[in-house]
């Protein structure tokens, strides 16, 4: 594996990579579901690319940026092992040097849901995810739905900009009890980590009750039931399956999507309802 840390390294790499070029944003602390995003880069490209960044942009004031986990030398093992052609990854001061000024604002999808709650963040993602599909210029970007909401705000930025990209969205990695695989996980102790799998059961209470087609106040109803006591809910949602809009009824193609926190440690999840 091939490590890039400055712009002019990534680029005199990625300039020569076989093509079709796969890419794989992360912020590290790499665990299954960034894995299995690797893996499927790697079973459709010729080369892969990974970064790893913790991308200060997405973060607000009161969130948890500087002990957001990082072990580059252990998530360097873990991609050198799964076949990756080259890792990029760069510090702050290369992806945002004195002076930088510039972002990517992709309207009212970036503000609505997790927008509302952490304002700045998908501009943050936005324009980190630019700059780096500039570096990089894969042919490929994989996604996770994990991040359904940042999945939909990069499309329509690749859409509205032209990047010339395509994006590739894979399903969510789980534990076995159902928790979706996090890096923020790692912050949860075991009392925690024994609630947070109910944020899952109550977004599958949720489908079930919309599919039976219950009215969506009763299925936010029987889903609240079913989260841990502890939990404290941010919201659970029916939205459109492209805007993020609510949906006052079931119409497919849409997610369920929830948000809670346990203790400090805030986790979102979803499912996709397909039409
Ligand atoms: P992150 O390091 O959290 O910024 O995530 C990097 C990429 O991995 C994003 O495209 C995420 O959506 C994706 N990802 C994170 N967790 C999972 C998961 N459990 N399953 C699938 N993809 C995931």
């Amino acid at each position: 594996m091939e490590y890039a840390a400055t712009i002019a390294q990534a680029r005199a790499l990625f300039g020569v990579s076989p093509r079709p070029l796969g890419f794989v944003p992360t912020m590290g602390a790499l665990h299954e579901g960034h894995l299995e995003l690797v893996r499927r880069a790697r079973a459709r490209c010729a080369a892969v690319a990974v970064s790893i960044f913790v991308n200060p942009l997405q973060f607000g004031p009161s969130e948890d940026l500087a002990r957001y986990p990082r072990d580059l030398e252990r998530d360097s093992e873990k991609l050198a092992g799964a076949g990756v052609d080259v890792l990029f990854a760069p510090d702050a001061a290369i992806m945002y040097p004195d002076g930088f000024s510039t972002s990517v604002d992709v309207g009212r999808l970036g503000e609505t849901l997790e927008g509302a709650i952490r304002p700045g963040h998908f501009r943050g993602v936005a324009t980190v995810v630019a700059k780096l599909l500039h570096v990089v210029q894969p042919d490929l970007l994989f996604l996770g739905q994990k991040d359904a909401q940042q999945t939909a705000v990069l499309r329509k930025m690749i859409r509205d900009l032209a990047f010339p990209a395509e994006a590739v969205i894979e399903p969510t990695v789980r534990e076995r009890d159902g928790l979706a695989m996090s890096s923020r996980n790692a912050y949860l102790d075991s009392a925690q980590r024994a609630q947070a799998p109910s944020l899952y059961r109550a977004l599958l209470t949720m489908r079930q009750a919309l599919e039976r087609g219950e009215a969506k106040s009763q299925a936010i109803a029987a889903a609240t039931a079913v989260l841990a006591p502890a939990a404290k809910l941010d919201y659970l949602d029916l939205v459109d399956g492209e805007t993020f809009e609510p949906l006052d009824t079931l119409k497919p193609p849409a997610f369920v999507v929830g948000a809670a926190r346990f203790g400090e440690t805030r986790l979102i999840d979803n499912l996709w309802i397909p039409s």
